[in-house]
């Protein structure tokens, strides 16, 4: 074992005291992450975590904070919002059971990392951010990494995306009060609404539209920023 890798083992904090890390040393963190935060706890979907293990997560995430981008925790991405904790974006992509020619939409693009596991799953992903700079950086990344097939739009994700419903899948990356219900409108039948809902506590729902009416799973309690614009004046 090199001084190297057992240094990256310690923890990337420690890395940077030794100079800045480089990509071979990022694919060494995300490979750990994968390993020890993904497979070790519930995440069993092949797909999933190769998309995992593909999309460099350390690109998403702003230059103080790279060399955290691979630990067991979400980060900040400016303007007060975070990029989620590398389980939370696996297990929410696991739930979405997202297929290859499914059409996937995300609320709450944030720093655009989410969008990118969900387009190494399916060429039709369309994700909406209410925050103009971050829109516009997540947008300035995706297209750095190659990732110029998402669809984005800058406002308010209440009202889902009408003009490219229905989706097979709808993910959402801030906690709402209560579901919007465009967003139900706007699955296929057996499409999947992927969401946290709460206040303060928060659970992770997975609700799936069925033939009539919809059926509810609670998964875990999270942690998500709250959901902007519209929904802050809807009654609970
Ligand atoms: N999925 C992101 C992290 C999202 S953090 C990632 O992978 O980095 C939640 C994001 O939701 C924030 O960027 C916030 O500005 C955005 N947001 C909050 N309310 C929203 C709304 N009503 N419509 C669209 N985006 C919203």
């Amino acid at each position: 074992m090199s001084t190297r890798w057992r240094v990256l083992t310690v923890g990337a904090a420690v890395a940077v005291s030794i100079g800045a890390l480089t990509a071979a040393d990022y694919a060494v963190l995300r490979e750990q992450m994968v390993h020890e935060q993904l497979e070790a706890r519930d995440i069993r979907d092949q797909r999933v975590l190769a998309a995992m293990r593909s999309v460099p997560r350390h690109e998403f995430v702003p230059e103080e904070f790279r060399t955290y981008a691979y630990e067991d925790s979400a980060l900040p991405i400016g303007q007060l919002q975070t990029i989620s904790q590398p389980y939370i974006v696996a297990l929410m992509t696991q739930l979405a059971d997202v297929k290859q020619g499914d059409r996937v939409l995300e609320i709450g693009t944030g720093s655009g990392y989410q969008a990118a596991v969900l387009a190494e799953l399916t060429h039709e992903v369309y994700t909406i951010e209410i925050l103009e700079p971050l829109a516009t950086q997540a947008e300035a990344t995706l297209r750095r990494l190659g990732y110029d097939r998402i669809h984005g739009r800058t406002g308010d994700g209440y009202a889902g995306w009408p003009e490219a419903a229905p989706f097979d899948a709808i993910l959402v990356t801030a906690a709402a009060p209560k579901v919007p219900r465009p967003l139900l409108e706007q699955l296929t039948v057996g499409g999947r609404l992927v969401i946290p809902v709460g206040q303060h506590e928060q659970e992770l729902k997975v609700i799936t539209k069925q033939p009539a009416g919809f059926a509810e799973a609670r998964v875990i309690p999270v942690r998500f920023v709250p959901m902007k614009g519209r929904i802050e004046g809807q009654p609970e």
